[in-house]
């Protein structure tokens, strides 16, 4: 009998092992009956189960055919004979004559002498190999490719069954490197600020073990081929797509289309439904294959491509699941773990239950890290192999002050982030007395504290932070969240809807700053040399005036007859602007043609980023009905420092004479000309930056909602004279950063900054 015929005949195989695992039995007798159970159904002399220890040794758990002494004796070094080979191949290994091969160890103990025939296959849970499963048989013969394929799907369900804990205790199998179990600490990148200590979720959950079964192979092979075709078909559209207008850059596509028409994948994939699995765990198993193999390239073009499967084994598990899938259900605490979010796939979770959010990979400028932190959710990301390392239901802590996670903590480790997250809330609880508080500094001058925005769940922040209104609406996000470019209807929507949240509050929209970091997954974007410096913002909405008009026309209808305040990003010279604020003009009697109602009052201002407006405020002042100082790109223009690059970012200081000098130039110029000026890059929201801001003479600002708390606090213990002569006079002559200064001068005024 051959042995694939043995399983494609009674996919009866899986469900013994599954009963065999399932019985009331000690973990070894449960082992000892799966061997068994595999090698009469292979028709293989010997059958054994390798798995490895906290050591990374590789022990023989179970045997038949083998010497039974050797059980638990027989260990293997990491790397050392044949299945150490299989583990660090981390794919099946099929040979006709075994002791030929020159890893082959020969283990007296064990008795195996007479076995030429060998094929051995990793046991493999979320990308890690686990364990090995080998089947022997005397004669010199290689095994069909049948044969390796059932035997990985024997070994697939073997190690979700170990794996899921469930079936045989943790206890029993004591330090198997089953699972990770140990404490770790991942060092990433700050994505949003916070601290959080919960429950780990996984974002690609893995199929239940109980889910991994069909008695309906037929129906099984119905819903693959339908959800293949489905996915082949979207990726076919999305590459056909022209317009310029594509889901991801071309070459992904490209080998996603590769792929996706693969008959290798297809086939892998058939071949595990029919052997009795369902849809879903077959793509599991072909995905913790792939994984496997590429996941140890050393070459980062194959590990790219590693991602690229990933994303394709995630589409097709969505369209298994039907458009209809519904939300999941989250436990209290959840820490949510992905490799990376797609642009609305956090927005799908309870918020309510979400704690933390841990990546493997993003950037601070990617999706999920602009909603994490509308969301006032900390996000750390960029955790190398996080994924690997951590299972469903383990404890997590999410620190985003110091950009850690760390996993399954130590009960120290708990309790230090426990304090600091009770440090925390108490300082937000102060925060919150002072809500209705108007900030006037302690000699009488009312500074105007507004909020940052982007997302309508931003707009829940507003009150809460005791924000006077929203000082800039980054209209880019909504973009940069959506599957597709939002139309007329949902731009008009969504901006109606800030204005009816903020009430009589001013809000000022920004017009989209698109280009530079900020990339729509579904325009096409030529690569740039120098992305900040490239095509961006309003040189974009300048070229492209249909795309800004029709967001001129979104904000005017949304107004109805509101106050509307329009502003433009990185302006660079004074044309531009003119330029800019034609269209608004253009657009406003386009809307009186049709007799629209104008908004109440319209203004239009600029953003002040390009250091060249410096020198050009004679000009552009007198056209403008406002401006707002964007310090992020300021700085990083002034410093010549890329605001996204960690190496360069903080090496030079705002608080420093040309940044000063450069603000304060911008401040007299604005107070000279009776134009209302506001700062609302990052530094607005420092409390010690803030107390230098209004120092300087600026007295709105606009910050995180986050800043909202602190920045008041700083107002209302400043006496904002002393503090100007104070700054005005460490500025003689002073070298570098002034940080220093300006905190001594601070606690001398006490000031809480
Ligand atoms: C800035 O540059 O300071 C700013 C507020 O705009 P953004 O951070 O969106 O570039
Ligand atoms: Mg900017």
């Amino acid at each position: 009998m051959v042995a694939g015929v043995a399983i494609r005949g009674s996919r009866s195989l899986l469900r013994q092992i599954r009963e065999a695992m399932a019985s009331q039995q000690p973990a070894q007798a449960k082992l000892d009956m799966v061997v068994r159970i595999i090698a009469a159904s292979m028709v293989a002399e010997v059958c054994s189960i390798y798995l490895r220890r906290a050591s990374g040794d590789m022990e023989l758990f179970a045997t038949e055919g083998l010497d039974a002494k050797a059980v638990h004796v027989t260990r293997m070094k990491p790397g050392e004979g044949l299945v150490g080979e299989i583990m660090r191949l981390g794919r099946p290994l099929n040979l006709s004559d075994a002791p030929a091969h020159p890893a082959f160890a020969y283990r007296p103990e064990t008795g195996e002498d007479p076995y030429h025939a060998f094929l051995g296959v990793p046991l493999l849970r979320g990308g890690r190999a686990i364990g090995v499963l080998v089947v022997q048989n005397r004669t010199e013969r290689a095994y069909e490719d049948e044969e390796v394929e059932d035997l990985q799907i024997i070994a697939m369900v073997l190690s979700e069954l170990v794996g899921a804990g469930g079936l045989i205790g943790a206890g029993e199998l004591k330090d198997i490197e089953i699972a990770p179990h140990r404490p770790e600490r991942l060092k990433g990148a700050r994505f949003a600020d916070g601290l959080a200590y919960g429950v780990a979720v996984l974002h690609e959950a893995p199929v239940a073990p109980d889910e991994m079964f069909s008695d309906d192979a037929l129906a099984e092979d119905a819903r693959l081929k339908t959800a293949i075709a489905a996915l082949q078909a979207q990726i076919d559209g999305m590459l056909d797509g022209g317009q310029g207008l594509v889901g991801a850059p071309y070459e992904v596509l490209e080998t996603y289309r590769l792929f996706a028409h693969d008959r290798g994948w297809n086939r892998g994939l058939e071949e595990a439904v029919r052997s009795g699995l369902t849809a879903e765990a077959a793509v599991e198993r072909v995905r913790s294959e792939h994984r496997a193999r590429l996941g140890q390239a050393r070459d980062p073009y194959l590990r790219e491509r590693l991602h690229d499967l990933e994303d394709l084994n995630d589409r097709l598990l969505r369209h298994l699941s039907g458009d209809g899938a519904v939300a999941r259900v989250l436990p209290e605490n959840a820490i949510l773990i992905a490799r990376n979010l797609g642009p609305a796939d956090l927005l799908e979770y309870d918020r309510t239950k979400l704690r933390g959010l841990l990546l493997e990979e993003g950037s601070p400028a990617s999706h999920a890290a602009i909603v994490a932190r509308a969301l006032d959710i900390p996000c750390v990301g960029r955790l190398s192999g996080l994924r690997d390392r951590v299972n469903e239901g383990d404890s997590v802590v999410v620190d985003g002050e110091s950009a850690e996670a760390y996993l399954r903590p130590r009960a120290d480790v708990v309790t230090a982030i426990a304090s600091r997250m009770e440090v925390r809330a108490q300082r937000k609880a102060e925060f919150a007395r002072l809500r209705d508080t108007p900030a006037f500094t302690r000699d009488g001058a009312k500074i105007t504290l507004l909020m940052n925005a982007g997302l309508a769940v931003d707009l829940e922040m507003l009150r809460e932070a005791g924000a006077e209104g929203i000082g800039l609406f980054r209209t880019e996000f909504q973009f940069m969240v959506a599957e597709q470019m939002p139309r007329l209807e949902a731009q008009t929507e969504l901006y109606g809807r800030v204005l009816d949240a903020a009430g009589a509050m001013p809000v000022t929209f920004r017009t989209l700053d698109l280009g530079g970091d900020k990339l729509l997954p579904y325009m096409e974007a030529e690569r740039e040399e120098n992305p900040a410096l490239g095509w961006r913002a309003v040189r974009m909405g300048l070229d492209r005036p249909a795309l800004l008009r029709l967001q001129i026309r979104a904000l005017l209808w949304a107004a109805k007859g509101r106050a509307l305040r329009i502003m433009f990003p990185l302006v660079s010279s004074v044309d531009e602007f003119r330029a800019a604020r034609a269209l608004v003009d253009q657009e406003v009697s386009w809307a009186q043609r049709r007799g629209r109602v104008a908004p109440s009052r319209l203004d239009v201002g600029a953003m002040v980023e390009a250091p060249a407006l410096l020198w050009h405020l004679d000009a552009l002042l007198p056209m403008t009905d406002f401006v707002s100082v964007g310090t992020n790109d300021l700085m990083q223009y002034l410093f010549a420092a890329d605001r996204g690059n960690p190496r360069v970012a903080d090496r030079y200081d705002p608080l420093s004479p040309p940044a000063l000098r450069a603000l304060k130039q911008i401040q007299q110029a604005c107070a000279d000309t009776g134009t209302p000026v506001s700062v609302c890059g990052e530094m607005a929201g420092r409390p010690l930056e803030a107390f230098t801001l209004v120092a300087l003479g600026f007295e709105a600002l606009s910050m995180p909602p986050a800043g909202v708390g602190p920045v008041k606090q700083m107002v209302l213990s400043c006496d904002r004279e002393a503090a100007r002569r104070g700054v005005e006079a460490l500025l003689k002559g002073a070298a570098g950063s002034v940080r220093g200064e300006i905190e001594t001068l601070a606690r001398k005024l006490y000031v809480a900054a």
